[in-house]
């Protein structure tokens, strides 16, 4: 699945991108230089910038046209759905989450990062940088349609 999204992405990328001649410093739009004939050629991404692959322009799109995960906030919002939304500590009503955060933000940590690769594991979300951001999958499959 992120094979085939990572696949559909470059794609998008060499589609949005023209051949680019850096020793000549000129668009070849044909693959091929029409000054120096070369077929070594970068990217350019109008209005961006030119660089080798498609690697930068992919990380470009995303941070353009996607929002990356809070995945704090996603794993808040489970929890909220798992659990009563106040817990009674003696004769205090508290907001659960909250104590959770605050009793052991250790645990909440380790069961958040849990959580997240859960939803990884499960392909709901997707990371291409080795999870610094992650990405819903419908959201990627909408911006690839
Ligand atoms: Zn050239």
């Amino acid at each position: 699945m992120k094979t085939d999204i990572q696949e559909k992405l470059t794609e998008l990328a060499f589609n949005r991108t023209t051949p680019f001649c850096y020793g000549c410093y000129v668009k070849a739009p044909k693959g091929v230089c029409s000054h120096c004939h070369s077929d070594d050629l970068m990217r350019e991404l109008e209005g961006v910038g030119v660089e080798w692959g498609t690697e930068w322009v992919i990380k470009h799109i995303l941070q353009e046209e996607l929002t990356a995960i809070d995945t704090d906030e996603v794993f808040e919002d489970s929890i909220r759905g798992c659990y009563p939304e106040e817990t009674v500590v003696g004769w205090l009503k508290l907001d659960t989450v909250e104590i959770l955060k605050s009793q052991d933000p250790i645990s909440w940590r380790i069961a958040r990062d849990e959580y997240t690769d859960s939803l990884e594991q499960d392909e709901e979300i997707v990371s291409f940088d080795g999870g610094s951001n992650y990405y819903w999958k419908h959201d990627l499959e909408s911006l690839l349609e």
